[in-house]
């Protein structure tokens, strides 16, 4: 199983934010979006850092409330780790866990083409694992 069949179902769609916006505002679309991560886009990179909840909520922790005030470009990731449409989903999942975050965004011919979340890896995972037990409980019932 490949990373093209998650986006297929999920779409391309991926949220982005200019380096220069303020943690406030990234936290703002974080909320409004209900998603956990965005994408800072800069015009020369597909990818130029990725800001998620969990450095908003380290910035703060640090730095307190003015943080937010702060652009996303000090707080953001900037080395970040991608994969293709033709990534597999095991790769995928390895990366998650060996490096500890839960986003992944794809990149194509050098453009951002989506992104994947653990959500959209379990949620393929689950219904893998129960497609698997139908067959066996169907393979059972006639044999
Ligand atoms: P997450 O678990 O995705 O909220 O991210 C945990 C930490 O890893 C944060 O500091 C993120 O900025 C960073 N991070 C998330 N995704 C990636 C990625 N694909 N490559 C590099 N760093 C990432």
């Amino acid at each position: 199983m490949i990373v093209n069949r998650i986006l297929s179902l999920k779409g391309r769609d991926v949220a982005t934010i200019d380096p220069g916006q303020t943690l406030s505002e990234a936290a703002r679309v974080l909320a409004e979006r209900r998603i956990g991560a965005l994408l800072i886009v800069d015009g020369h990179r597909p990818v130029a850092g990725i800001i998620t909840e969990r450095d908003i909520v380290r910035a703060i922790a640090l730095h307190g409330a003015k943080a937010l005030e702060e652009p996303v470009s000090r707080y953001m990731t900037e080395k970040v780790l991608t994969c293709t449409s033709e990534t597999t989903i095991n790769h995928v999942m390895e990366l998650m866990t060996q490096q500890k975050f839960r986003h992944v965004p794809v990149v194509e011919s050098g453009r951002l083409s989506g992104i994947i979340s653990i959500g959209d890896v379990v949620k393929l995972r689950l219904e893998e694992v129960e497609a698997e037990t139908q067959a066996i409980k169907e393979y059972i019932a006639t044999a």
